[in-house]
């Protein structure tokens, strides 16, 4: 195997191999509106568990992205917010925190957790938690090597589309020579690249493409060029036909605007509740701007949810945001 050795054997995973094969029935979950990550990991980890005789469900609090119902297996899924039933494990994917999941009653269960996001709660019987890893999807796959599994085309495709959509389309700095490596096996078992970037990005309805123009004439730029904000309110989606549902990659659109670094998306979720998305380029870290309302995510895609009106929301947002900037300008410069 091509592998390195210092990624696929230590303790955490050794650890959570043993309990897989010591354990029978699982039920496998990930977070509230789960991403392609989230859906890529708990599919390919599903297939590789029946693959050894196990029984798997899948359980998660809302239904996948449009983009990804094509997938195998994502339309078997099962949507709740309580888990029923009785499980040797519960593994917990993607959430540095169980309330993530939006799933109640996990903590009755033996809980492995399996994260890549800062700040990740150690809340299992067995964590491990890879602030490297630019994907969940890149943990699963040495989840499943561990077990010895041969990767099928199934599991290939899934972890595929973990690691691009969480790479922003291998754009992210959390990159690294192992993400490769992992999708050249993804794609020599079976994995097509063009049918998976098709699928998850070339699905749109009209709906969407008139409300992301919507989206996109309320782009606002700070006068040094850097920060760019958006927004989208109930009203906007009504007008055209759009769903907030399938707008994934969107928040990308002002980042591919050379001088802007970082970029705002305010998402009116309720009346007087904004949901906030936040994507940088490089060294600006928003997770920490994240942070300071409650939120979390990446250095490069983080987000929170913020009480208040449009203004009061972006008055307190934006400020911080652009001190990250400056203190990301200043490191550089
Ligand atoms: P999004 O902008 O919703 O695609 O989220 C970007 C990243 O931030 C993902 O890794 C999310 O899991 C994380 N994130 C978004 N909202 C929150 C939140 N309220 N708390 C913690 N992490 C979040
Ligand atoms: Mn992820």
């Amino acid at each position: 195997m091509t592998q390195n050795p210092a990624r696929t054997d230590h303790e955490p995973l050794r650890r959570i191999r043993d309990e897989i094969l010591a354990r029978h029935r699982f039920l496998i979950t990930s977070h509230l509106k789960p991403d392609g990550d989230s859906i890529g990991s708990q599919m390919a980890l599903a297939y590789a568990l029946r693959a050894i005789g196990k029984d798997v469900r899948i359980v998660n609090c809302d239904p996948a992205q449009p983009g990804l119902l094509p997938f195998p297996g994502v339309s078997d899924i099962e949507i709740a917010s309580r888990a029923d039933g009785e499980f040797d494990a519960v593994i917990v994917l993607e959430c540095s925190e169980l309330a993530r999941t939006g799933v109640a009653g996990l903590e009755r269960f033996f809980v492995i957790n399996i994260d890549h996001h800062a700040g990740n709660a150690m809340y299992g019987a067995v964590n491990w938690f890879d602030g490297g890893a630019a994907a969940c999807g890149e943990m699963v796959f040495d989840v499943i090597r561990s077990l010895d599994v041969p990767l099928t085309k199934e599991m290939a495709m899934h972890v595929y589309v973990a690691i691009l959509t969480d790479t922003g389309s291998f754009h992210f700095s959390s990159l690294s020579p192992r993400t490769f490596d992992i999708c050249r096996q993804a794609l020599e078992a079976g994995a097509d690249p063009v049918w998976v970037a098709r699928t998850v990005y070339d699905s749109n309805s009209i709906g969407r493409i008139r409300l992301s123009s919507a989206i996109l004439s309320t782009l606002e730029v700070d006068p040094s060029g850097r920060l760019a904000t958006i927004r989208l309110d109930r009203e906007m989606a009504r007008a055209t036909g759009g769903s907030y549902d399938d707008l994934e990659g969107l928040i990308n659109e002002p980042l591919t605007v050379k001088s802007v670094l970082a970029v705002a998306f305010f998402k009116e979720w309720e009346p007087g509740v904004y949901r906030v998305s936040l994507r940088s380029k490089g060294e600006i870290d928003v997770r920490s701007v994240a942070q300071q309302f409650g939120g979390g995510g990446h250095k490069n895609a983080a987000g929170c949810t913020v009480a208040g009106d449009l203004a009061a929301v972006c008055a307190q947002i934006v400020p911080p945001l652009l001190v990250a900037i400056g203190r990301s300008a200043q490191t550089n410069g």
